[in-house]
C-alpha cells in the first residue's frame, strides 16, 4: 500500500485514540479523523473504579483535553461508522456520509459477554460511561445487589458497591476465580477479600432471572442460582468477560475468528485496514492463533503498532503483557504470564500472607509475576522477564529479598 494520505480511525477507545496520537507522534501530516458515537475519546478502567465511586468526574476519564485534537488536526466524527468500504477508500457513517479513507484502524473494542440465562437482559453492564451512570444509580446505600461473575470487573464491581453501603452478593461459580491470571495463592486472597469486606460469595452460576412487578424505580430482581440458592435484589450487574466487536470487521469481509485477525504490525486481511484493541487477536507467522488481550496497555501497544505499520514502519518491540486492577483498597498487577507449563513460586509475608507469585520456566527464566500492592516488585519482573535473565527460585521466594538489585 502506498503511503496513505487520509487515515479514519474507527472507534474512540484506548486503542483507536493512541493510533490516532502515535500517527502525529510519528510525523504522519495527512488528514486524520476519529469515529466515534461517544464523541471524545474516554478511558474505561475508571469506570468500575474512581466513576463508580464518584471520586472522578466525566471529565476526568478523557484520554485527552478537547483541544488536542484540534491543535494535532484530528477531527472527531461523534457517529457510528456503518460500513468500511475499503474497495472504495471510504469508510460510511450512519446516515450514509461517507469519510474518504485509503486507510482505516479498525478498533471497535469489544462488548460485554451477555448471561445467556431466561431473564439474563434484565441484567446491568459495566463496559460504557452510559452503564456506568445506570450503575451508580442503583448503588444506593443498602441496595441489593447481585453481581454476577467474580473476574477483574465483577470484583471491582462488588468491591466498589459494598464501599457505597450497597448489600452486595458476589455470585461465580470458581472458587477462585482468577488462577490462570494471577496463580492460585494469590487468587485465593484476594477472592477471600470479598467476604471480609462484607460482600456474601455465592460459588454458582445463575440459572434465571425473573422481574417483579414493581414500576422501574421499585424494580426488584429474583435470582435462581444453579445450586438452587435464591437471591432477592434490587439491580443484577454482569460482568462475565466481553466479546469482540467484529461485525464491521466481517460485514467488510476481513479474517475474523473470535476477533479481527491481525499479524504482529496489525494488518488484517485487507491490506488497507488495519485494527488495534479488544477486537482483534494475533494470528502468529506459523498461522496459530494467540488469545485475544483485553487489557488496557495492550490495547494502547496495538493502537501505536499500528500506527507504525500503516506509515510502513517496523512494529515498536514492546515487551511481557501487562495489567492491573484495584478492589477492596488493593493494587494488583501482573506482568508476563502466570498461566502455562513451569514452576510457580509463592512469596509470604512472616505471617504467611502471600504477597507475589512468579512463574518460571524449566531453564530458570522469568516468565510471568503477579503482586498485590507490589508496584517495584512487578517493575523490576517486568524487567527481569523482558532481557531473559536466569534469577535463583530462593530470593524470589524470600520476602526480605530485593528483586530491583537483579533487575539493574
Ligand atoms: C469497567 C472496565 C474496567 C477496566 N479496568 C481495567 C484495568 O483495571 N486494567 C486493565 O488493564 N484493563 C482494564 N479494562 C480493559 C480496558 O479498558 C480495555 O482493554 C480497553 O478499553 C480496550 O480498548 P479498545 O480501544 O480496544 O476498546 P474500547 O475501549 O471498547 O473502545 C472501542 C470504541 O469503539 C467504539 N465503536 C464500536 N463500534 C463502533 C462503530 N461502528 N463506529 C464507531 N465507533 C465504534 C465504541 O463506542 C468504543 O468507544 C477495563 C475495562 C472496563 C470496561
Amino acid at each position: 500500500m502506498a503511503s496513505p494520505r487520509r487515515i479514519v480511525v474507527v472507534g474512540g477507545g484506548v486503542a483507536g485514540y493512541s493510533a490516532a496520537a502515535e500517527l502525529r507522534a510519528r510525523g504522519y501530516d495527512g488528514a486524520l479523523g476519529l469515529v466515534d458515537p461517544s464523541g471524545l475519546p474516554y478511558d474505561r478502567p475508571p469506570l468500575s473504579k474512581g466513576y463508580l465511586l464518584g471520586t472522578k468526574d466525566a471529565a476526568g476519564l478523557r484520554l485527552a483535553p478537547e483541544a488536542w485534537y484540534t491543535e494535532h488536526g484530528v477531527e472527531l466524527h461523534a457517529a457510528r461508522a456503518a460500513a468500511l468500504r475499503p474497495a472504495e477508500g471510504a469508510v460510511e457513517l450512519d446516515g450514509g456520509r461517507l469519510l474518504a479513507a485509503d486507510a482505516v484502524v479498525l478498533a471497535t473494542g469489544a462488548l460485554p459477554r451477555p448471561l445467556r440465562v431466561p431473564g439474563g437482559d434484565a441484567a446491568l453492564t459495566l463496559r460504557t460511561l452510559g452503564d456506568a451512570e445506570r450503575l451508580r444509580a442503583a448503588l444506593a446505600p443498602g441496595a441489593r445487589i447481585a453481581v454476577v461473575g467474580g473476574g477483574l470487573i465483577g470484583a471491582e464491581t462488588a468491591s466498589g458497591a459494598a464501599v457505597l453501603g450497597a448489600e452486595v452478593t458476589l455470585i461465580e461459580p470458581l472458587d477462585p476465580p482468577l488462577v490462570p491470571a494471577v496463580g492460585e495463592a494469590l487468587a485465593r486472597r484476594l477472592h477471600a477479600q470479598h467476604a471480609e469486606h462484607g460482600v456474601r460469595v455465592l460459588t454458582a452460576v445463575p440459572e434465571r432471572i425473573e422481574t417483579g412487578s414493581g414500576g422501574a424505580a421499585h424494580r426488584t430482581y429474583h435470582l435462581t442460582l444453579s445450586d438452587g440458592t435464591a437471591v432477592e435484589a434490587d439491580a443484577v450487574v454482569v460482568g462475565i468477560g466481553v466479546v469482540p466487536d467484529t461485525a464491521l470487521a466481517a460485514a467488510a469481509g476481513l479474517a475474523v475468528d473470535d476477533g479481527v485477525l491481525v499479524d504482529a504490525a496489525q494488518r488484517t486481511s485487507n491490506p488497507a485496514v488495519f485494527a488495534a484493541g479488544d477486537a482483534t487477536r494475533l494470528r502468529r507467522p506459523d498461522g496459530t492463533l494467540a488469545r485475544r488481550a483485553e487489557h488496557w496497555e495492550a490495547a494502547v501497544r496495538s493502537g501505536q503498532a499500528a500506527a507504525a505499520g500503516l506509515l510502513g514502519q517496523a512494529p515498536p518491540e514492546f515487551g511481557a503483557p501487562w495489567f492491573w486492577s484495584d478492589r477492596h483498597g488493593v493494587h494488583v498487577e501482573s506482568v508476563g504470564s502466570l498461566a502455562g507449563p513451569g514452576e510457580v513460586l509463592v512469596r509470604r509475608t512472616d505471617d504467611g500472607v502471600p504477597t507475589a507469585a512468579f512463574r518460571l520456566a524449566e531453564d530458570g527464566r522469568l516468565l510471568g509475576c503477579a503482586a498485590v500492592d507490589g508496584g517495584l516488585l512487578i517493575k523490576a519482573a517486568r524487567r527481569i522477564i523482558d532481557r531473559g535473565t536466569v534469577v535463583d527460585p530462593e530470593t524470589l521466594a524470600d520476602p526480605g529479598d530485593d528483586l530491583r538489585r537483579r533487575a539493574r
